[in-house]
């Protein structure tokens, strides 16, 4: 069976004051060893968060798909796992629609990421105004984004997908669990027809407004295996709810 990820995104939020909250999280999956708790921070809270954070999976939310070059504020693979993480986000839809990331720019950052020995969790959804074309239109055009998005070599020991709708994120509006369980299925038909046994061990977990008070109602549906979690991931007191649901 696949193991239930749980995953924190805190954006640009977060300073050293914020650590604390780390130890915190860290402490409420430590309690939990039958599922997988991850922090995807800011790059500048790596470094000192990752000793603080046994048991809990550090990552950063972006990773350049080249080596090393005159690629100004960006941020290498190899510089997050030297600062001590052991994943990275690519594809985040804030990436694609402001800093212009395509599909194939995010299966280039996912291979190179997995080469220097990152796990990636690959992000994938839909705007509103493709959502209001209808819910079929909308499965279909995930699909084509997150076939385009995915890098050669895909592998459920190392990559996780996560669908997001553009609409449901930080909007207070979740998608209903009738839209996540036709998505969260149309993705995994894909995933199989593309990768086969592969395919069907892939994590797929869903983002987009997870909050202690819907968490269980969307964890427990078929195909869900986690959430992807912004706000209600930057303190403990409001993660400890998501995680108990898992
Ligand atoms: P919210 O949980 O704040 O809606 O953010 C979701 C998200 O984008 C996580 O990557």
């Amino acid at each position: 069976g696949r193991r239930k990820l749980i995953a924190g995104n805190w954006k640009m939020n977060g300073l050293k004051a914020h650590l604390s909250e780390v130890s915190a999280i860290a402490k409420l999956a430590g309690a939990r060893d039958d599922i997988d708790v991850a922090l995807f921070l800011p790059a500048t809270l790596i470094a000192a968060a990752a000793p603080l954070a046994d048991g809990v999976l550090i990552g950063g939310q972006d990773c350049h798909q080249a080596q090393s070059g005159a690629y100004t504020g960006d941020i290498s693979a190899a510089m997050l796992v030297e600062a001590g993480a052991g994943a990275t986000l690519v594809g985040h839809s804030e990436r694609r629609a402001y800093h212009g990331e395509t599909s194939a720019d995010v299966a280039a950052k996912a291979a190179f990421a997995h080469g220097a020995g990152l796990k990636v969790v690959l992000c994938v959804g839909e705007t509103l105004e493709t959502r209001e074309l209808g819910d079929e239109e909308a499965q279909d055009w995930v699909v084509d984004q997150l076939l385009a998005s995915l890098p050669e070599g895909a592998d459920p020991d190392w990559l996780t997908i996560a669908y997001e709708p553009v609409w449901a994120i930080g909007t207070g509006k979740v998608a209903t669990p009738p839209q996540i369980a036709a998505m969260h299925a149309t993705l995994r038909a894909a995933l199989v027809a593309r990768l086969g046994e592969k395919g069907a061990a892939m994590r797929l977990l869903y983002g987009g407004s997870v909050s202690g008070d819907n968490a269980a109602d969307i964890l427990h549906l078929p195909d869900v295996d986690g959430a992807l979690v912004g706000g209600a991931s930057l303190s403990a007191a409001k993660f400890a709810p998501i995680i108990a649901a898992a």
